[in-house]
């Protein structure tokens, strides 16, 4: 069991298989980006044992992302080989969703349960402008692939930014009246060379709340607040879908976080916006056992900071968003 030293057990590990996406989104990074040599990631091997080790350290749950996880070669190799660790219960990835419309069945039939689609607005001339030139069609399609095969329930991620999307928010809800998923709302989180840019356009959950509730109704709380993962939960009267809010800026959950990153490039990072990190691939390069590794991510895990200092304005620095794996 991987323990920190204010009590938290550390079981949940998002995994970053590339920095590279086929975007560009605004908040994440700038357009133009420059991504690491392909020697200086994780190789299959790595990252094989690297969540082998994390596995027997009680992490149980797993979230592949990126950059874009499904540009990664082998992707469905990956999916597989995680899926069938031992101790492994939960393997769901986040992706744009631009690829899924081929990849969806493989990756469920791999045993991938679940996946998050980033799609930030349903007008594709500003979904355009928000991914610098992503088409949103081939997001719908891949988002219909998801569910035919069956990796539910659907959940949607928009990240809402100021002058970009704010305008769609209430639309963007209205989609839980129609479908069965779990539409959520991301205050933007600022990271270094995005972070003035997402400081300046941030939309809060207050404010996304009330714009919902005046150009439509309201939504109501469920679960009592308790959050589903990262996200409190809300929902219109009698919609089949739900309205998630992820509001990490102004309602952080520092408190009951159980998780750490593994970076495409090896690093274990204890906290998205802290730049605290430990380098795993480096000692494993250089020879350091199975034991060493272990021991080197359960001092790192005692160290996780406890939580991010974003309202005494520390930002993270060392890496933008798809450096480390949202
Ligand atoms: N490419 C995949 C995707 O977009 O879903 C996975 C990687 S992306 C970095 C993971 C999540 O982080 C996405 O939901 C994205 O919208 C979100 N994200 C990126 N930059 C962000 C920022 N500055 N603040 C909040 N969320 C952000
Ligand atoms: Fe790529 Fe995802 Fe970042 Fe957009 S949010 S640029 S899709 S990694």
């Amino acid at each position: 069991m991987a323990l920190d030293r204010f009590g938290r057990n550390i079981s949940y590990l998002r995994v970053s298989l590339t920095d590279k996406c086929n975007l560009r989104c605004v908040y994440c990074m700038p357009e133009d980006m420059i991504f690491r040599p392909n020697h200086e990631l994780m190789q299959d091997d790595e990252l094989f044992l690297l969540t082998r080790v994390f596995a027997d350290l009680g992490f149980s749950k797993f979230r592949l992302t990126g950059g874009e996880p499904t540009i990664r070669q082998n992707i469905v190799g990956i999916v597989r080989h995680i899926t069938h660790l031992p101790g492994v219960q939960d393997v769901g990835m986040t992706s744009n969703g631009l690829l899924l419309k081929e990849l969806a069945q493989p990756l469920a039939e791999a045993g991938m349960k679940r996946i998050n689609v980033s799609i930030d607005t349903l007008d594709p001339v500003r979904f355009r402008k928000i991914t610098r030139w992503g088409n949103l069609d081939d997001v719908w399609a891949g988002i219909e692939a998801a569910e035919r095969a069956g990796m539910t329930p659907i959940k949607l991620n928009a990240v809402v930014v100021r002058g970009f999307n704010d305008q769609d928010v209430t639309e963007f809800a209205k989609l839980t009246l129609k479908y069965p998923w779990q539409v959520r709302f991301i205050e933007m989180m600022p990271f270094g060379e995005v972070a003035a840019f997402a400081k300046d356009g941030i939309v809060t959950e207050a404010e996304i709340r009330q714009r919902i509730a005046d150009e439509y109704a309201p939504l109501e709380l469920q679960n009592d607040g308790k959050l589903d993962g990262e996200a409190r939960i809300y929902k219109f009267d009698g919609a089949p879908g739900e309205v998630g809010f992820i509001s990490s800026v102004t309602q952080p959950f520092c408190a009951s976080c159980n998780r750490a990153r593994l970076t495409a490039d090896g690093v274990l990072r204890l906290c998205l916006l802290r730049d605290k990190e430990v380098d795993l691939l480096r000692p494993l390069r250089s020879g350091a056992t199975e034991a060493d590794i272990k021991q080197i991510i359960l001092d790192g895990i005692w160290h996780k900071p406890w939580g991010h200092g974003l309202s005494r304005d520390i930002i993270p620095l060392t890496r933008v968003m798809s450096q480390i794996g949202g």
